[in-house]
């Protein structure tokens, strides 16, 4: 199920927000539709004025009116000063924008190796944010140790207003529809009830779905992909995984397991089996993991530990370090490639640790054009994520803001507004 479509796991019952009257109230299908399409203009493209919503979302500029005065009056827009004060004659435009004071809410990214919690504002930007450790612990001493976080910063970091859920969001295959982590790596994590237990730790609805995913939606709306309707965004680092953005939405596929491209073939045989059994597989060419032993095989020290220092020792002459590197480039070009055939999309996004040695991207574009068949320019669709892997616990807590946004009627302040403003139109 798209991400955009699902108001399955924040319902406003739940976070002890919602009205208490009859659904009808809250408006009809129509009017819940306008105050989405309204509120989401403003994220992403405010400041704007009324006039240009009105352009933007193709209603008049009355209903514009109407339904950003509510939104004044809610405390979730605020109007700010035009660039240009003195300069227009007639009318004022004074532009509007997401007041990022009015709700926050609580991003988990759980990665390969550690774990990042934020606080994040309605306009999607970071509050404050803390790591947690995760390397020898179990799930269940994860989770703890992630609600104990969570707890810390509601108690230190002052939200701004509310606190709306939690975005949650992991590697491996996730059933978002149950919140199930159904098979995940590192850690190592089988049919785990992550969404459940993290609400029972923490108390707050929670939206659970994988980390590509989180971040294609990040990446959509304040990154290098704003504005994009159809992109791939791809992760090569301690995972390898894929997000599909298809017609402006994340798409889940029928058991959530989209975007998986850890046994895509890399067309030579890896020195390593991977866990699936075969030897020609791009997680095993191209994860961390693979590419330090790999790394390590050609002679590059031992002491070296991370993606980040391999490309520094490449940089200052190492050869062998250069060769494992831009292998692993054109690994990732080659898959790169197929997904550009199956989806011929408008953009191709990177991120993880292949950012850590740019130098290498060119390589990344010559194996996808090269591999590719019916996606003509592709090379010059491959490009770096905004975020890369930076911000991640902003990119979880857009999954929960992504659910505000597809109907906010349904959550206070607005829904107690609705309700009111129903009952006599
Ligand atoms: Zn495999």
């Amino acid at each position: 199920m798209p991400v955009d479509a699902s108001h399955r796991h924040v319902e406003p019952g739940r976070s002890g927000s919602a009205p208490d009257g009859p659904r009808s109230w809250q408006g009809t299908t129509l009017r819940r539709q306008n105050y989405s399409a309204v509120l989401r203009t403003i994220l992403i493209d405010g400041p704007i004025s009324r006039v240009d919503i009105a352009r933007r979302v193709g209603l008049t500029p009355t209903a514009i009116t109407s339904i950003v005065t509510s939104l004044l009056a809610a405390g979730l827009v605020m109007e700010v000063q035009p660039p240009n004060p003195g300069r227009d004659r007639g009318r004022p435009k004074v532009p509007v924008d997401i007041d990022p004071g009015a709700l926050s809410v609580l991003g988990l990214f759980i990665g390969g190796t550690h774990t990042s919690v934020g606080l994040i504002d309605l306009s999607g930007h970071l509050i404050a944010e803390t790591d947690v450790e995760q390397v020898g612990t179990s799930a269940t001493e994860l989770i703890e140790d992630i609600a104990t976080a969570a707890r810390r910063l509601m108690d230190t970091a002052s939200p701004a207003g509310p606190i709306l859920g939690v975005g949650a969001s992991i590697g491996g295959w996730v059933d978002t529809e149950r919140g199930v982590v159904l098979d995940h790596v590192r850690p190592h994590w089988v049919g785990t009830p992550l969404r459940s237990r993290l609400e029972e730790r923490i108390g707050l609805p929670v939206v659970l779905n994988s980390n590509a995913r989180a971040m294609a939606l990040l990446e959509s709306w304040l990154g290098a992909a704003k504005g994009v309707r159809n992109f791939i965004y791809v992760s090569i680092g301690a995972l390898v995984a894929s997000a599909l953005f298809i017609d402006g939405k994340v798409y889940d596929g029928a058991r959530s397991a989209s975007g998986s491209i850890d046994h895509l073939s890399v067309r030579v045989r890896t020195a390593t089996r991977c866990f699936c059994g075969r030897r020609d597989c791009l997680h095993v060419a191209v994860s961390d993991e693979a590419v330090l032993r790999l790394a390590y095989e050609a002679g590059v020290p031992t002491s070296i530990a991370s993606v980040r220092e391999l490309a520094e020792t490449a940089a200052a002459g190492d050869l062998a370090a250069a060769r494992v590197l831009r292998n692993r480039a054109r690994h990732t070009g080659n898959a790169v490639g197929q997904l550009a055939d199956l989806l011929n999309p408008e953009l191709i996004l990177l991120g993880g640790s292949i950012l850590d040695a740019p130098e290498y991207l060119d390589d990344v574009r010559r194996q996808a054009a090269a591999s590719s068949h019916a996606a003509p320019g592709v090379a010059d669709l491959i490009r770096p994520s905004v975020f890369g892997h930076r911000a991640l616990s902003r990119a979880s807590g857009a999954l929960v803001l992504n659910q505000y946004y597809a109907d906010p009627l349904a959550y206070s302040p607005l829904a107690r507004d609705a309700r009111v403003r129903g009952a006599v139109q």
